[in-house]
């Protein structure tokens, strides 16, 4: 099974993704956390990607698009992979459409959390990540049971860089699906829409719900 999570940044496609890749064995794919550890590498990747999130702008679809590639060619994905962060447009969507025909697959749900934009900004000015193990927190949503540790495996919680307010707006202008690439699954008849603004764990019942 391949699923498309899409939403604006501060949707919590993230922490769903998480959620549903532990109920349901699903491989996590993010594109967003690709480029975070190739910029933690030091890669040459890693620097190009580094110059467009650190301004909230999206990496050029070419680089993108081969790194996603790549990573779906791997043995680990054949069996199924679910997509966080990608397509962000409908160049990558089609992209991504291809390479799963050439393994005979397709994209079998695409699912929408929608959010409306006063409320993402509050939310990703509020969002913490562990350094060591990515879980994400949120200070009023889903905050640590102590502050700046991660529940999980006790490392570090640090916050993005393009989760500084300035960097949101401009992440929210030019990162929210555009209707072109929601029209793309709407068509192909995979698309579900959530309303994002339910509870952490009334999305991923929903979501459950949606791929079962
Ligand atoms: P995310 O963690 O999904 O919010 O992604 C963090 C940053 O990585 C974004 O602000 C973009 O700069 C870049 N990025 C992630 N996914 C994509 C994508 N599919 N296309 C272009 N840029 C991306």
């Amino acid at each position: 099974m391949f699923i498309v999570l899409l939403g604006p940044p501060g949707a919590g496609k993230g922490t769903q993704a998480q959620r549903l890749a532990e109920s349901t064995g699903l491989l996590h794919i993010s594109t967003g956390d690709m480029f975070r550890e190739n910029v933690a590498a030091g890669t040459e990747l890693g620097k190009l990607a580094k110059t467009y999130m650190d301004r909230g702008d999206l990496v050029p679809d070419e680089v993108t698009i081969k790194m996603l590639l790549e990573r779906i060619s791997r043995p680990e994905a054949s069996a199924g992979a679910m997509f966080d962060g990608f397509p962000r447009n409908v160049v990558q969507a089609e992209a991504l459409d291809a390479a799963l025909a050439g393994k005979d697959a397709k994209i079998d749900h695409a699912l929408l959390i929608s959010v409306p934009d006063e409320e993402l900004i509050t939310r990703l000015g509020g969002r913490w990540i562990c350094r060591k193990c990515g879980r994400l927190f949120h200070e009023r949503n889903d905050p640590p049971k102590q502050a700046g540790v991660c529940d999980e495996c006790g490392g570090e919680l640090y916050q993005r860089e393009d989760d500084r307010p300035e960097v949101v707006r401009n992440r929210l202008e030019k990162q929210k699906p555009p209707a072109a690439l929601i029209d793309h699954f709407r068509t192909s008849g995979v698309l579900t829409e959530i309303d994002g603004l339910q509870s952490l764990d009334a999305v991923t019942a929903a979501l459950e719900a949606a791929i079962r």
